[in-house]
């Protein structure tokens, strides 16, 4: 089975994203906020049949674990109440995909997060989606200010409450920004990629995974430029006299594989290992075109993966499937559940 463990709904119905720019507009303008937009199961299995699932079966890949848009989340943009209303619904339009398409997709939530705003505010609707909607994990914005970093780190017990919550559950984070306030960093090629790298520096620093030896984040965009800089970052922590990085970090940190082309899945494959790495494309998303000189599709990341000629089939089994299993620890109870819903077996 491949499992992809990036992906959203970036296709979603027009009406339910131009609701969000409604709704901002209404508590800037001071007016009543307009009801929400009827979307049809139609409109859902539309958007999916020719976006996602047509992907999937272009691709080869089995299931996708999916959540709202993420720079569609805009926790810069409202406050807190404005924001909880806009993640249950993003939550409530993800779970009907996958109650629609139960094979192929399972959930993972959108924080109601604000800047300023403690992320215990989050707890209730990481319940709902967990224990009544049987969503997997959540997405976790490391900076709700949308790029001016102006709270604490991660690491901080600001963050304590919600991480509390998130072991009791067994759930892991996607570490993942949303868009970007600021016009020096471009959202998609600049902020994730920021997040990404600033978010493991911060966990490099602390001693989080101590506090909490069970938590499990997953750094997504091939870990920003954390693989990369691997020496650096090995090197940085020596310095600080911490422990190796695959003692303190490598229990709770995780990477994906959307580096879009051969040569950055490989350097990630070498450096990282590969109990650690797992599989997702984050189609259809910050990528689109063909690169010519392939014919492919950048964010086409199972070619990469297969073309690593030193991998092993276990390897890849544990890049492609396992890990996923292991990390999203909910994945494979809630995976049968769905699966029975639709009345099939593995
Ligand atoms: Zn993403």
């Amino acid at each position: 089975m491949i499992i992809d463990c990036h992906g959203h709904y970036t296709t979603s119905p027009r009406t339910h994203e131009a609701w969000r720019a409604k709704q901002i507009a209404a508590m800037r303008d001071g007016t009543p906020v307009p009801p929400r937009p009827v979307i049809t199961d139609d409109e859902i299995r539309d958007s999916i049949e020719t976006g996602q699932r047509r992907i999937q079966r272009e691709r080869g890949t089995d299931l996708t674990i999916f959540s709202p848009r993420a720079a569609g989340m805009g926790h810069h943009l409202a406050g807190a109440e404005a924001n909880a209303v806009w993640s249950s619904e993003c939550n409530d339009l993800v779970h009907r995909v996958c109650s629609l398409f139960p094979r192929h997709f399972v959930g993972v939530c959108q924080l109601p997060q604000a800047p300023g705003v403690s992320p215990s505010n989050s707890i209730a609707e990481l319940r709902r989606c967990v224990q009544e909607l049987g969503f997997i994990g959540c997405n976790l914005n490391p900076d709700p200010s949308g790029g001016h970093w102006s709270g604490p780190p991660l690491t901080d017990r600001f963050w304590y409450p919600l991480y509390e919550a998130m072991v009791e559950l067994d759930v892991p984070a996607m570490i993942h920004v949303s868009s970007s306030c600021n016009p020096n960093f471009h959202a998609t090629g600049a902020h994730y990629i920021n997040g990404d790298t600033s978010v493991f520096m911060q966990l490099l620093t602390a001693d989080l995974f101590a506090d909490f030896p069970t938590l499990r984040f997953i750094i997504p965009h091939g870990g920003g430029a954390v693989p990369y800089h691997w020496g650096r970052y090995r090197g940085l922590a020596q310095d600080m006299k911490r422990p190796l990085l695959r003692d303190y970090l490598l229990k709770n940190v995780f990477f994906d594989t959307c580096v879009y082309h051969q040569p950055g899945a490989e350097l990630l494959a070498k450096v990282i290992p590969v109990e650690n790495i797992l599989f997702a494309s984050e189609t259809i998303g910050a990528v689109q075109g063909i690169d010519p000189e392939t014919g492919h599709y950048y964010d086409d990341t199972r070619r990469y993966i297969d073309a690593i000629a030193w991998l092993s089939d276990a390897d890849r089994q544990r890049i492609y499937e396992d890990n996923a299993r292991a990390v999203y620890a909910r994945l494979t109870a809630q995976l049968d559940k769905q699966l029975a819903m639709d009345g099939a077996t593995i």
